[in-house]
């Protein structure tokens, strides 16, 4: 009998476009789209070593850990980086920007993220786009932990090069990528001595074997089982409501957690507060938490997770990467855990741990708090 995984019929050139102009549908662009064969860290670097020609000047926005990440391949490409850093728990406005273009006239390549997952901020792209798009720089957005999970206009707010994976607010795989790629940024990519060719990092090999001739031929075998699922989770989107929806999941997800949290512990130093100040500057994605001054978050996690029933799915926490270990809870209530069942089970673990640790925590407090915030679909 032939295996559902392993024996099945070879992906077509025309079965993959297909997905491809799927996944500019859900991206909001007209621009080519070309689905890389790996994670998105994959054609972010593609989009850096190709757009960020040596000698060059990169504004480099540093929202999060992804964006110093950037900055390294940026150098490495032989650009003079400027990186405005603006702190984690907010956002960067357009007037940072405005004004770091205005000093560094020579700008000719802007990154910016825009939510981060792993710091739980999220960036406005409408009006830095405008401004970077008046100075006439090309803007690179990583838009992996935004699409699904808030509005994401590609071509509308002018963003060049625009990165999204599907493991995040899709609820998809994680092997494969997307990249949109304007006309104007193929012009700087092809007038790059730099840009990767004949490399598992080029934009250049795609646009050239792939694009140019009417993607009519593959240029390698395609990741048959991740392009399927792919496609699956873009239907699923569109089965349960559409972007919209999902959009409005994770909004009110956010929401309910931001409020149950508020009211689960007194909000000082001695409390579990959201690390994000500002609502306006929290991603839909997922939401971060600083863990009481008394408490490591490390500890706290690990024992919320142990008190959480073993019947039901486990609440999506984790540890804060990095440095922020100590003091950042993340929770990554994306995809199909965007659900009121996920606020319930992420503020009843945390309450029991707090409680343990004797931190005072008031479920019925947060429960309460957490639902009238709820302004999205029912479960
Ligand atoms: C999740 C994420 C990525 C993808 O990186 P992984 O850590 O490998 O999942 C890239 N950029 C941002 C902003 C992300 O949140």
């Amino acid at each position: 009998m032939p295996h559902p995984l392993l024996d099945l019929a070879p992906l077509s050139a025309e079965h993959f476009a297909a997905i491809e102009r799927q996944v500019a549908s859900v991206m909001g662009t007209d621009a080519d789209v070309i689905v890389m064969q790996g994670e998105a860290l994959l054609p972010l670097e593609g989009c850096i070593r190709s757009a960020a020609r040596p000698g060059s000047t990169a504004l480099n926005v540093i929202t999060g850990p992804y964006g110093q990440t950037f900055g390294g391949w940026l150098r490495d490409s032989g650009a003079t980086v400027v990186d405005i850093e603006v702190p984690y728990d907010t956002s960067v406005s357009a007037e940072t920007v405005r004004r770091a273009l205005q000093e560094h006239p020579e700008t000719e390549l802007v990154s910016l993220v825009h939510a981060e997952a792993a710091t739980g901020n999220t960036n406005a792209v409408a009006p830095v786009g405008a401004v970077v798009r008046e100075h006439g720089a090309l803007l690179m957005l990583d838009a992996v932990a935004s699409v699904a999970a808030e509005p994401l206009h590609t071509d509308a707010w002018g963003v060049d090069l625009c990165v999204i994976g599907a493991q995040k607010a899709m609820g998809g795989p994680a092997g494969v990528s997307a990249v949109s790629v304007s006309a104007r940024a193929w012009e700087r990519i092809h007038a790059n001595p730099g840009a990767p060719h004949r490399s598992y990092l080029s934009l250049l090999d795609w646009k050239e074997r792939w694009i140019n001739p009417g993607r009519i031929a593959l240029p390698h075998a395609p990741a048959q089982l991740e392009m399927l699922a792919l496609e699956a989770c873009i239907r699923r989107i569109e089965e349960t409501g559409g972007l919209d929806a999902s959009i409005a999941r994770h909004r009110a997800t956010a929401a309910a957690l931001r409020a149950g949290v508020e009211a689960l512990t007194d909000q000082s130093a001695e409390g579990l507060r959201p690390y994000v100040t500002d609502a306006r500057d929290a991603a839909p994605v997922a939401t971060t938490l600083r863990a009481p001054d008394s408490l490591d978050a490390r500890e706290l996690v690990a024992a919320a997770l142990a008190v959480a029933p073993s019947g039901s799915p486990a609440p999506p926490l984790a540890a804060g990467g990095g440095a922020l270990g100590g003091e950042m809870i993340r929770v990554n209530h994306y995809g199909p855990d965007a659900t009121p069942g996920t606020v319930v089970r992420v503020l009843s673990a945390l309450a029991e741990a707090l409680n343990a640790a004797g931190v005072r925590a008031d479920l019925d407090a947060a429960s309460t708090a957490a639902e009238a915030a709820w302004s999205g679909p029912e479960e």
